[in-house]
């Protein structure tokens, strides 16, 4: 069953038109990679499902509600969707158990609660001994734990993520895309993952949304982009 649903999406900037008509149907609990060349649009359809940008033509809709249209917007903080950007600012005046639990205390769930919930993140990503410490003491893959965390804690039901790995060492890659993918299968979210890199989509993603200036191309699984010329 399709959740996350794009009709006819686009956005134009003054000089370029960065999305053309997407239409892209995505199950609950999907890996999407949305795959394509620098400035083919995947970062300006993220930040559209983010609720980053506005859409000047088409819809989005998650389940039955619909979050950006011309007329629609629903603002980041209402979506349900958590981020994991290459360099997603986590608030440096925040320790990391706050940066955490943000979106939490916005909501104004309980004390008790909250702090269960932070806990429990953080242990799952195995950063519960750095609960206390600024966001600016950890290295980039422990950054993006954190972030994973903060999804983990506000129940996202979307997680969108731009390029985790493009700053990150060899060792490190390996070790974030299994922490990707054990994520994704603990939470059952649907995740939508931003690439250029062909390998990384086909090793991550159950689907693979390849673009090409600003509309979609191809539509497959990895296995079906194997088979192909
Ligand atoms: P990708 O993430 O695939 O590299 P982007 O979505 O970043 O592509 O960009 C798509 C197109 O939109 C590019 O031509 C880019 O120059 C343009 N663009 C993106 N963001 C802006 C912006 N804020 N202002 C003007 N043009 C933009
Ligand atoms: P993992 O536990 O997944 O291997 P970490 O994020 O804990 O990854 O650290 C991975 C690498 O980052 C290590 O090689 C470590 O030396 C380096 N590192 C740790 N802390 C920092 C930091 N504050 N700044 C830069 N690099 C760091």
């Amino acid at each position: 069953m399709a959740d996350l649903i794009l009709r006819g999406v686009s956005k134009r900037y003054p000089d370029a038109t960065a999305v053309d008509g997407l239409d892209l149907a995505i199950p609950a609990g999907a890996f999407v990679a949305l795959l394509g060349p620098s400035g083919c649009g995947k970062t300006t359809t993220l930040r559209m499902l983010a609720g980053f940008e506005d859409v000047d033509a088409g819809q989005i809709a998650l389940g039955d509600r619909v979050l950006s249209s011309p007329d629609t917007h629903v603002p980041p903080e209402h979506r349900r969707m958590g981020m994991v950007f290459q360099s997603y600012a986590l608030w440096p005046h925040m320790s990391v158990a706050q940066n955490v639990g943000y979106a939490l205390k916005l909501r104004g769930v309980r004390a008790a609660e909250y702090e269960r919930r932070v806990r429990e993140a953080l242990e799952s990503v195995h950063l519960a001994e750095y609960a206390d410490a600024a966001p600016q003491a950890l290295s980039g893959g422990q950054r993006q734990r954190v972030a994973l965390a903060r999804c983990l804690a506000s129940e996202a039901r979307v997680v969108l993520l731009d390029e985790p790995l493009a700053n990150l060492d060899r060792h490190l890659r390996a070790s974030m895309e299994q922490a990707f993918r054990d994520f994704h299968r603990r939470t059952g979210a649907t995740f939508v993952y931003v690439t250029h890199d062909q390998a990384e989509a086909m090793a991550l993603a159950d689907r693979v949304a390849v673009m090409h200036r600003g509309r979609l191309v191809q539509w497959a699984t990895p296995e079906e982009l194997y088979q192909r010329p």
